[in-house]
C-alpha cells in the first residue's frame, strides 16, 4: 500500500505524546510518516475527517477456537465449566472444526479493532493457516499439559508448530512454548521447558494464579503459591514469560516477578464472569512490571472484543481501591496496545505509531452520539467506544476491513460453518 490519511486525530501511545491533530503516511507495510500536514506523493488519499488513529489492539491472551462455544456453558462453577463442559466439547473438535473457530474469532478481533494475538491451543497447524490467510499478526503456541502421559506427543507437536512456522507469514507469525498451567505441569516437565525455552531463546506462555483453587492445590502439592512454584522452577531466570491472569498474586509474589523479562497478560472480563477475583494490577504496574491487556477464550469472556477489557481494567482497579483516579484512560489504552506487545515480544515492531514501525493500526469513527463531544480523545477511546466504533482496520500494511467489510474473510460462509460445526461440537454435552 501506498496511502496518505488525511485529517485524523492521531494517538501515538507513545510515552510523552499527546494526540494531535495531522496525517499519517503507510507505505509497504511501514508507517512511512505522521505529522500535522504531510506532502507526500501516495496512490490513495483517505479522507479521515471525524476519525481516530491509534495502534492495533493486542489481545495478550486468547483461545481462537472457543468462539465456537461462545455462550455454550455460562454461570457455572470454574471446574464444572472445564470437566462437565468444556472439555468434552473440545474432545468432539476436529482440526477444521478448530481452523473455523480460529477464523470466527479472528473476524470479530478485526471486527472490533484488534490486530495482534497471543493464542495457545490444540491443532495450532490449523490455525496458523488460518492466520497466514486472513492477513493478522499472532504469537502461537501448542497448549502442553503432563497430567495422565509424560507429554512427550504435545512436545513434539509445540516443536513442530515452531519449526514450520516461527517467523512465517511474512513475519506476521511468532511462536512460544506453553506449558499450559503450575496445576498441569509437574516440576521434571517445567524445567525441561524452560531449559528449551532458554535454547531455542522461544518466550514462554503460562497461566497463573487464575483461581483460589490452583493456589490451595499448589499449597497443597508443593507447600509454595503458584508464583514461588515457578520462580524456584527458574521460569523467570532468562526466558522471556508471558504470565496469562495473575489474580491471586501475594505481595511476596509479585516482588519475585520484579525484572522478569516478559510480565503479566490482565484478563478482567474473564475473571469477572467467573467470579476469579481482581488481579492486583496497580500494585504490579508499580513494581515495574508489564502488565497487558487480554480477553482469554471466548468460552469463557463471551467477547472477543479489547475495548471492553480496556474499560473492565480501568474500572475493577478504582474499585479495588475505592480511587477514580487509579489506572486512568491514557493508561489502559497503554496495557492494551504498547504493554501487550512487549508481552508477545513484538513491541519493536508494532504497540506504538512510529515512522518506522510496522504499519499495524486501526481508524475510529467518532462521528457517533456517544463519542461526542471530544473533549479528551483518550477518555473516550477508553471509557466510550466499543468494537463496532472501529472503521478500519490495516495489519502490515494490508487492509483487513475498510468501513466495517472484511477484506480477507468471507464473512457468510464463515458464519455458516461456525453455525453448523459448533451444533455438532455440543451435540449431547
Ligand atoms: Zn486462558
Amino acid at each position: 500500500m501506498n496511502t496518505l490519511i488525511k485529517n485524523v486525530i492521531i494517538v501515538t501511545m507513545k510515552e510523552g505524546d499527546t494526540p494531535f491533530h495531522g496525517d499519517i503516511h503507510l507505505a509497504g507495510d511501514t508507517i512511512q510518516q505522521i505529522g500535522p500536514a504531510l506532502d507526500v506523493d501516495a496512490d490513495e488519499v483517505w479522507d479521515g475527517q471525524g476519525m481516530a488513529v491509534m495502534p492495533g489492539l493486542i489481545n495478550a491472551h486468547q483461545h481462537t477456537p472457543m468462539s465456537l462455544l461462545r455462550g455454550f456453558s455460562d454461570d457455572l462453577k470454574l471446574m464444572d465449566w472445564l470437566e462437565r463442559k468444556m472439555l468434552p466439547a473440545e474432545a468432539n473438535m476436529t482440526p477444521e472444526d478448530i481452523y473455523w473457530g480460529a477464523k470466527l474469532s479472528m473476524a470479530e478481533m478485526i471486527k472490533s479493532g484488534t490486530t495482534a494475538f497471543a493464542d495457545m491451543y490444540i491443532h495450532m497447524d490449523e490455525i496458523a493457516a488460518a492466520v497466514d490467510e486472513v492477513g493478522m499478526r499472532a504469537s502461537l503456541s501448542r497448549g502442553m499439559v503432563f497430567l495422565q502421559d509424560d507429554g512427550g506427543q504435545r512436545l513434539t507437536e509445540a516443536l513442530g508448530l515452531i519449526e514450520r512456522w516461527n517467523g512465517k507469514a511474512d513475519g506476521r507469525i511468532t511462536t512460544m512454548l506453553a506449558p499450559h498451567a503450575p496445576y498441569t505441569c509437574p516440576p521434571e516437565p517445567l524445567k525441561r521447558i524452560v531449559r528449551l525455552a532458554e535454547e531455542m531463546r522461544l518466550p514462554i506462555h503460562i497461566h497463573l494464579a487464575e483461581t483460589i483453587e490452583e493456589v490451595m492445590s499448589i499449597r497443597e502439592k508443593y507447600n509454595e503459591t503458584p508464583a514461588e512454584y515457578l520462580y524456584n522452577i527458574g521460569l523467570f531466570d532468562k526466558a522471556h514469560v508471558l504470565l496469562a491472569h495473575g489474580v491471586h498474586m501475594t505481595r511476596g509474589d509479585i516482588g519475585l516477578l520484579r525484572g522478569m523479562r516478559g510480565g503479566v497478560a490482565h484478563n478482567p472480563v474473564s475473571n469477572l464472569k467467573l467470579g476469579c477475583g481482581i488481579a492486583p494490577v496497580a500494585d504490579m504496574m508499580k513494581q515495574n512490571i508489564v502488565v497487558g491487556l487480554g480477553t482469554d477464550g471466548a468460552g469463557s469472556a463471551a467477547t472477543v472484543d479489547m475495548f471492553e477489557e480496556i474499560k473492565a481494567a480501568a474500572w475493577l482497579q478504582k474499585l479495588d481501591y475505592g480511587d477514580p483516579t487509579m489506572l486512568p484512560a491514557g493508561q489502559a489504552l497503554r496495557m492494551a496496545t504498547r504493554d501487550s506487545a512487549k508481552l508477545l515480544n513484538i513491541d519493536r515492531e508494532v504497540g506504538t505509531l512510529e515512522a518506522g514501525k510496522r504499519a499495524d493500526l486501526i481508524l475510529v469513527d467518532m462521528n457517533k452520539p456517544h463519542l461526542q463531544p471530544v473533549h479528551q480523545i483518550e477518555s473516550l477511546l477508553a471509557y466510550s467506544a466499543n468494537g463496532a466504533d472501529v472503521d478500519t482496520t490495516i495489519v502490515n500494511g494490508q487492509v483487513l476491513m475498510r468501513h466495517r467489510q472484511l477484506a480477507t474473510i468471507d464473512e457468510d460462509e464463515m458464519l455458516r460453518q461456525a453455525a453448523i460445526r459448533a451444533k455438532r461440537i455440543v451435540a449431547g454435552i
